[in-house]
């Protein structure tokens, strides 16, 4: 085993947090029990926050090995729930916030931190997936509990998912297809329509139309959304969402602020349903990596991930940011 190895570390340097890629040792990771061998992390949107050097109250600590999620092999552990050779994935939980995450070959975990990685996927797989692809299982979970199924809806009936070509909407896509809803994709990149046609879309909106402010109750037109915008676009979805279904809200790639009325909850009976995949408890964690092993084939999640090398973190943090990736970067942390 290498004792020291190279990690992406967020570090307070002349009063700013800078990201910068450093060799570390086995002896400076935190004293948790599980010691994972990393053979791959991912690029979320919130990684790209945290690595741009504005803190965005997402490194909460420094120094802080970056990376939101994990996928590896434990090597040591002193809880009795893993063995070294088990193959595991970590996400959430305030990796890269409170605690040090999955940029770096080795990382030291809470036991109660660890999923067996399901056996219908490689280590890279699950990183194809990673926070993104399970948050949008979470999402399509949520719907699924709150009454929306695929049997009760007619062939005419859309689910609407928002930034759809990022990581959270490819994956909300192919699900929701896979489960049999009708999807509609609203994308600002016309250029991304036939991958995600490939994936299960069948109509679009353009992302411009639902960031127009709009009045506070539309044409009813969706039978459920997973949204990964916010902002505006929540707001105009939330009006737009027909009699009694619901809207599963996750993200704010377009804005944290929602200036909305309270109308089509109390005219409409709209369910606004919040997702947060960090603490989510193990039980549902578990419940959404079923799904995805169900329903996310090998050829789906090739044509929506690509793997890049650890180096390339900067530059791929200022893309995800702009809304320049398209569905899912996992990350090889031995390049
Ligand atoms: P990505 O960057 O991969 O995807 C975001 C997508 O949103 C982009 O691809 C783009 O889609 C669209 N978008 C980007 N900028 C804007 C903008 N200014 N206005 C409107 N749409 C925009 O990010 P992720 O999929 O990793 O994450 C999506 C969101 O979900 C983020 O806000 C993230 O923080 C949140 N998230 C929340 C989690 C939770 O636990 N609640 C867990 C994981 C993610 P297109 O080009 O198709 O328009």
């Amino acid at each position: 085993m290498d004792t020291t190895f190279a990690a992406f570390v967020i570090e307070e340097v002349d009063g700013k947090a800078r990201a910068q890629c450093k060799t570390i040792a086995l002896a400076d990771l935190p004293d948790h029990d599980v010691l994972v061998e990393v053979a791959f992390s991912t690029l979320n949107y919130k990684d790209g926050l945290a690595l741009s050097g504005n803190r965005n109250k997402v490194a909460r600590k420094l120094p802080m090995v970056a990376g939101i999620d994990l996928a590896g092999t434990v090597v040591e552990s002193r809880s009795p729930r893993w063995r070294a050779g088990d193959r595991v994935i970590v996400n959430g939980f305030g990796l890269s916030e409170t605690h040090w995450g999955g940029y770096a070959r080795y990382a030291r975990v809470k036991a109660e931190w660890c999923l067996a990685l399901p056996q219908a996927f490689s280590l890279e797989q699950a990183m194809a997936i990673g926070t993104a692809g399970y948050t949008a299982a979470l999402c399509v979970d949520t719907l699924e509990q709150w009454g929306l199924q695929s049997t009760s809806t007619t062939a005419s009936d859309e689910v609407l998912v928002t930034g759809a070509a990022g990581g959270v909407g490819s994956v909300a896509v192919a699900l929701l297809a896979k489960a049999g809803f009708r999807v509609t994709a609203s994308t600002g990149r016309p250029q991304t329509q036939d991958y995600l046609r490939s994936l299960g879309a069948s109509a679009f909106v353009e992302r411009a139309v639902l960031q127009e402010p709009g009045a506070p109750l539309q044409k009813e037109r969706w039978a459920g959304a997973v949204d990964s915008v916010g902002g505006a676009t929540l707001a105009n979805v939330l009006a737009q969402t027909r009699y009694g279904a619901a809207v599963a809200a996750c993200g704010l790639a377009g804005g944290m602020e929602l200036k909305a009325t309270v109308l089509p909850h109390i005219l409409r009976s709209v369910a606004l349903l919040g997702v947060d995949s960090v603490m989510a408890p193990m039980a549902r964690r578990e419940r959404a990596w079923q799904r995805l092993a169900r329903d996310l084939n090998a050829e789906t999640l090739a044509q929506m991930s690509e793997v890049e090398p650890m180096s390339r973190l900067p530059e791929l943090a200022q893309d995800v940011l702009a809304g320049k990736i398209r569905g899912r970067v996992v990350i090889d942390v031995k390049r």
